[in-house]
């Protein structure tokens, strides 16, 4: 409850916010005002250097020109039709998407977010197979929705529905024999992502990976993605799947899709896709004109920028300049990274913020996420390696 103790001035949008909106989120400490590259400029003046990106959101940054101009250029021609109607920017989305996804995905749904995704990807499991049961992994995350969130590991503190829509169980993360085991006949689909996001960027091994693959190829069940936040180049390949040469039958993406634009897809097999007709999905917004130029434009900007080249660089450049301080390891894969810390994380994220650098927690208390945008500079990590060494040596 807002109190009259409030430790913000009434005009503060925080004091403004935590009394119109639901109190469901843990704000940070500033106020965003505008952005650029990878600075956010706050309120009180402050530049503060984006290793958060939103979320994984902002893969170009901030400002990025082709993506701002593509954005605009669709507002001002056609801002929005439904998909009552075939659009050309659509068309190329999709086509743009399709060739830098793995090679036996030929199909895409647009939706709104990761969690629409998922929630579409399951269904769609679960129609194709007629089965009804998923396993998931442990510590996984696939956002909040019915379904999304009964795959999603300790779901049960904010789960609320009163019954889940499947079957669910879950995996022991990297366990090889265990998923042996437990991918049988009855399962419709195993939903992985294949480096662990919010559980602090936790690569899984390529073994459990390919037996994943593997064992559901085997069994007639379907192998999901979640590419929602390694995707769209953060893994340093478009997608982290890519690295392993394993193709999955779904793959789900967001976040980054859009550059900022709210947006998610969902790819498939030509296989899986010969049991959709009309009617059988759909949504109002997905793949709207503006959400379709933004993807073209940030799949163009990542080729054209060589941005990958840069998420790999940057990624050798952390590794070798960052275990220090407080940070004992590193692991995850390109920009999506946890530093396993000798302290709680949110004490290296609040004193790191002290040195005007926003960096991210975990489910994890030990692990710092990193995920940068996609044009993080050098400088930018030489900056994060000189504040890593200026904090106080742990106290035990
Ligand atoms: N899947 C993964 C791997 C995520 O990290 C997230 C969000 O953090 C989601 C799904 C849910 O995405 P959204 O918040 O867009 O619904």
């Amino acid at each position: 409850m807002l109190g009259s103790h409030h430790p913000y001035a009434a005009s503060d949008p925080r004091t403004r916010e935590a009394l119109t909106t639901l109190p469901v989120y843990n704000r940070l400490p500033f106020v965003p005002v505008r952005a650029s590259g990878c600075d956010i400029i706050t309120t009180d003046g402050r530049r503060i250097l984006d290793l958060y990106g939103g979320h994984a959101v902002a893969a170009l940054g901030y400002g990025h020109p082709g993506l701002v101009d593509a954005i605009s250029d669709q507002c001002q021609r056609l801002l929005f039709q439904s998909n009552a109607v075939a659009l050309d920017i659509r068309a190329r989305a999709a086509e743009k998407l399709l060739q830098v996804a793995p090679a036996d995905l030929s199909r895409v749904f647009f939706v709104n977010s990761g969690a629409e995704a998922n929630e579409n990807a399951l269904r769609m499991a679960c129609v194709v197979t007629r089965r009804d049961k998923v396993l998931a992994i442990t510590h996984g995350f696939h956002g909040r929705t019915a379904a999304a969130g009964a795959v999603t590991w300790n779901s049960q503190r904010w789960y609320g529905f009163p019954a889940q829509p499947f079957d669910v169980e879950f995996i022991p993360r990297d366990d090889c024999d265990a998923a042996g085991r437990m991918i049988d006949s009855d399962v419709a689909a195993v939903i992985v992502e294949p480096v662990q996001g919010i559980a602090g960027a936790c690569d899984l091994s390529h073994e459990f990976l390919r037996t994943l693959r593997k064992r559901t190829q085997q069994c007639g069940a379907l192998l999901i993605a979640d590419e929602v936040q390694s995707g769209m180049g953060r893994s340093g390949h478009f997608f982290a799947v890519q690295a392993h040469g394993i193709g999955p039958d779904i793959l789900t993406s967001a976040k980054a899709l859009g550059g900022g634009i709210p947006c998610g897809a969902v790819l498939c097999t030509e296989d899986v896709a010969t049991h959709f007709g009309s009617g059988d999905l759909g949504s109002t917004f997905g793949g709207g004109p503006v959400v379709a130029a933004a993807i073209v434009a940030v799949i163009e900007a990542i080729e054209n920028g060589k941005l990958l080249e840069n998420v790999r660089e940057r990624e050798a450049q952390i590794r070798e300049q960052c275990v220090r301080g407080p940070v004992k390891r590193i692991q995850g894969m390109g920009l999506l990274l946890g530093l396993v810390c000798d302290r709680p994380a949110l004490e290296v994220r609040n004193a790191l913020l002290q040195f005007d650098i926003l960096t991210g927690t975990s489910s994890d208390p030990d692990v710092l996420r990193i995920l940068a945008p996609l044009v993080l500079d050098s400088h930018h990590v030489d900056h994060l390696a000189q504040a890593l060494d200026a904090l106080a040596p742990s106290i035990d």
